[in-house]
């Protein structure tokens, strides 16, 4: 039996094995299909406070995986396949395997959303993707476009013109969601030119099976065209990883795991921190901030079971 296990290590989840790992709990520590969460997939954090430089994500997420492991965590590589909550104590099951926990903390993070247009998922590595950091070396001197308006999308759009040699940025609507900031950069590089009011509506593929090009929609006057470009990068936003906890905790109308009193979730000693939780600000510090909520959540819920 576990004192606490913590599913995920994004920044939530990290910094929630660091508070647990300082109070002698020996947290557990279950690595994902993306270890580091979606810190790993970006280039320069800005906002994170300490670093008024900047700080590179991944290098970011790796100085907290190493203070976690300093105080004692334990890291493990598994997917989280069932849930079952005991009353006293809630049972995992994790690539195959039974695991008991007192405590459960579930920082299992949100993944990105895609379009859901015909042949996507067999795109995806082809000219479909949704990390720039991650893929956008690959698209070098040619044109790609980043879909979204918020700022994922000015951020990748931006990023993307290191190496493309234009990046469309098509939106939906005519106004982006992102910050003024995010979006001043953007509209501000040459490179990037913007296609409002309008959705994909098609991936076109060459003999090769690789994306040479998108069949494009315009929202308002309902005309079509088609824009070449090489790749295709999806910034629409994520959805939370709650697969495994469906119908037995509390969730919104969209799936985010529902806290109520601090991080708790509706069964006694299971908590919610991070993006599996929320909707609203989803920032690695308010990550990071829920991490360290939910551990001590955890550590004064299993002090109260042993008094
Ligand atoms: P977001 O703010 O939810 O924006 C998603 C964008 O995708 C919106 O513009 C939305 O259009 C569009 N969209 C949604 N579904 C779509 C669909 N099916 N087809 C076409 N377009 C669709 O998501 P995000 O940009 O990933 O940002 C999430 C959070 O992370 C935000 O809080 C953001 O501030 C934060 N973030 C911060 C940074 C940073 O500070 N460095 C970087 C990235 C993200 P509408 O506008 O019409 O709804």
């Amino acid at each position: 039996m576990e004192n606490v296990i913590i599913v995920g290590t994004g920044c939530a989840g990290l910094t929630a094995a660091i508070y647990t790992a300082r109070a002698n709990l020996a947290p557990l520590v279950l690595e994902g299909r993306q270890p580091g969460g979606q810190l790993t997939t970006t280039t320069a954090v800005e906002n994170f406070p300490g670093f008024p430089e900047g700080v590179d994500g991944p290098d970011l997420i790796i100085r907290m995986h190493q203070q976690a492991e300093k105080f004692g965590s334990r890291f493990q590589y598994g997917i989280v396949e069932e849930f079952e909550h005991a009353g006293t104590h809630t049972r995992i099951k994790v690539d195959g395997a039974w695991r008991e926990t007192k405590a459960l903390i579930i920082a299992s993070g949100a993944s990105p959303r895609y379009l859901e247009l015909d042949r996507e998922k067999e795109l995806i590595g082809h000219g479909v993707t949704s990390c720039a950091t991650c893929d956008g070396a690959f698209y070098r001197n040619v044109p790609v476009c980043v879909v979204g308006g918020g700022d994922s999308a000015c951020e990748e759009a931006t990023f993307l013109t290191r190496f493309a040699s234009k990046v469309y940025l098509i939106h939906r609507r005519d106004t982006l969601r992102a910050s003024k900031i995010m979006a001043d950069r953007a509209r501000a590089n040459p490179k990037i030119e913007p296609v409002w009011n309008s959705a994909i509506t098609a991936y076109l593929t060459d003999e090769a099976g690789e994306v040479r090009g998108v069949k494009l929609k315009n929202l308002i006057t309902g005309a079509e065209s088609a824009l070449d470009l090489k790749c295709v990068f999806v910034a629409i936003g994520h959805e939370p990883n709650t697969a495994p906890f469906r119908g037995k905790l509390d969730t919104d109308e969209n799936g985010y795991l529902i806290q109520k009193n601090g991080t708790r979730t509706n069964l006694s000693g299971v908590f919610a921190a991070g993006d599996v939780a929320d909707h609203v600000y989803r920032q690695a510090i308010t990550a990071a901030g829920q991490g360290c909520a939910a551990a001590i959540d955890a550590e004064r819920w299993l002090a109260e079971q042993e008094s």
